[in-house]
């Protein structure tokens, strides 16, 4: 299941020289899959170096066979839902040839060098879409060290809920309303609590990001007819950053059941998809279980889980305020964490969330809870940052935030890198705070 392959050799090179460059995202090795506009037309194509290969475009070309042929033959209404419900197979069937027509050497770079302006588009002459239709969206909480810092700040006796360490813990998210990196993020009005005690209804307060990654589901289950833990990664298609905005001021007042308005005005995601065959050279043993742990339970335990159900993500967030940004001033990183601080597995939520027949559909998201480590530069949002408001954190313009203000852009980045493998990279997921719009009479 985590074979290695030719795409995965690390002495492959592209002929593409900017494939090759030591700080791109997007070398041979990775390969994601996204959606771009072209002519109005939404093209799935895989971003390589500072380039889109064009899938669409390459429908006229036969540069592909047998089963890569029928994933080109997939993509044909512009995303990738028809190509997740197929077996894994079929993307890396044409993640194999792909590779082959962009390696040094490849007996089809005159042809394709010679069609580059219809089938290599520069990355940053597009814009880029959604990949897929999310018809469902779920969001775990899987560090607990974010979930024992949130329980501490709310004054909770117990800070780690009593199910955290039995079962991977979600609430279900609002699918209509994520958007690809760079669309603006409206500040929300709802309800909330002032300092004063008293209920308000306004432009929220304490606007905060989550960074995390989120998993594609490749094929779905039938109803009542639940995943197997073992066989969860078959499902599992491809990888991006998720900004779970969160309005904490909304949600800490309104959670009884779970979130709802102080998390469903928007959230962001990084518009490329990094595949799990991609990823299969930076699998890890995830995080070990402490001795006083429950034991996992069977349908959340399997061998293959525990040794390679980790990854090997570096994951940093970097603020850029209107004040920074007008100032020169580079984006200020302000977390660096690991998914190795996670304590369940993705294989894990998939079994977990299926487990009850619920059935999973390709094009599925599932979010990974905000990926906090046990140290202060591992804080993933800001109310761990600012320990809920008490300790500002102060901005390289000289500012000082305890909660994103208008103007703030927040940048989400994620390297999958191990010793002996060309580092791959997600590219950014990024998202600025435009001022709330709405009926300003009903503010009380
Ligand atoms: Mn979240």
């Amino acid at each position: 299941m985590f074979e290695l392959n030719a795409t995965h050799d690390p002495q492959r090179r592209s002929w593409l020289p900017s494939a090759n460059a030591s700080d791109t995202p997007f070398p041979i090795q990775n390969l994601p899959l996204g959606v771009f506009l072209r002519q109005g037309q939404r093209h799935v194509g895989v971003a390589i170096g500072q380039h889109i290969f064009d899938l669409t475009a390459a429908q006229h070309f036969h540069l592909f066979t047998g089963d890569a042929a029928t994933a080109l033959k997939s993509l044909a209404s512009g995303q990738l839902n028809a190509l997740m419900a197929l077996p894994e197979s079929f993307s890396s069937a044409l993640r194999e040839q792909l590779s082959g027509h962009l390696a040094v050497g490849a007996s089809s770079q005159s042809m394709v060098s010679a069609l580059s302006s219809t089938l290599l588009p520069e990355l940053s002459q597009v814009e880029m879409c959604l990949p897929a239709s999310i018809g469902d969206y779920t969001d775990f909480l899987t560090s607990e060290y974010h979930t024992e810092r949130h329980g501490r700040f709310k004054g909770l006796k117990d800070p780690l809920p009593a199910a955290f360490k039995s079962l991977p813990i979600a609430y279900h998210g609002r699918a209509s309303s994520i958007r690809v990196s760079g669309s603006p993020v409206v500040r929300p009005r709802g309800q909330f609590k002032d300092a004063a005690g008293a209920t308000k209804f306004g432009p929220a307060q304490m606007m905060d990001f989550e960074l995390e990654l989120a998993v594609f589901v490749g094929q779905g289950n039938a109803l009542s007819e639940p995943i197997a833990l073992k066989d969860a990664q078959k499902h599992l298609f491809g990888y991006c950053l998720l900004n779970d905005w969160s309005a904490k001021s909304i949600q800490w007042w309104e959670q009884v059941l779970g979130p709802f308005l102080g998390k469903s005005f928007m959230s962001s995601i990084s518009p490329w998809v990094v595949s799990s065959e991609a990823l299969r050279p930076f699998r890890s043993k995830p995080q070990a279980r402490g001795p006083k742990d429950p034991a996992l339970l069977p349908y959340l335990s399997d061998p293959l889980d525990q040794s390679h159900g980790g990854l090997e993500i570096e994951v940093q967030a970097f603020i850029h305020s209107e004040k920074q940004r007008a100032e020169h001033l580079q984006a200020q990183r302000i977390t660096t964490s690991h998914l190795k601080h996670l304590y369940w597995t993705f294989a894990q939520m998939l079994a977990h969330h299926s487990s009850n027949g619920c059935n999973m559909n390709p094009g599925d998201l599932m979010g990974s809870g905000t990926i906090s480590g046990p140290t202060d530069d591992a804080r993933a949002c800001i109310t761990e940052i600012t320990e809920a408001g008490k300790k500002p954190l102060t901005l390289s313009s000289g500012e000082r935030r305890t909660a994103l203000e208008d103007g703030d852009q927040i940048i989400l980045s994620a390297w999958a890198k191990k010793a002996g493998h060309v580092s791959i990279g997600f590219g950014d997921c990024v998202g600025t705070i435009h001022p709330s719009v709405g009926d300003t009479a009903l503010d009380v």
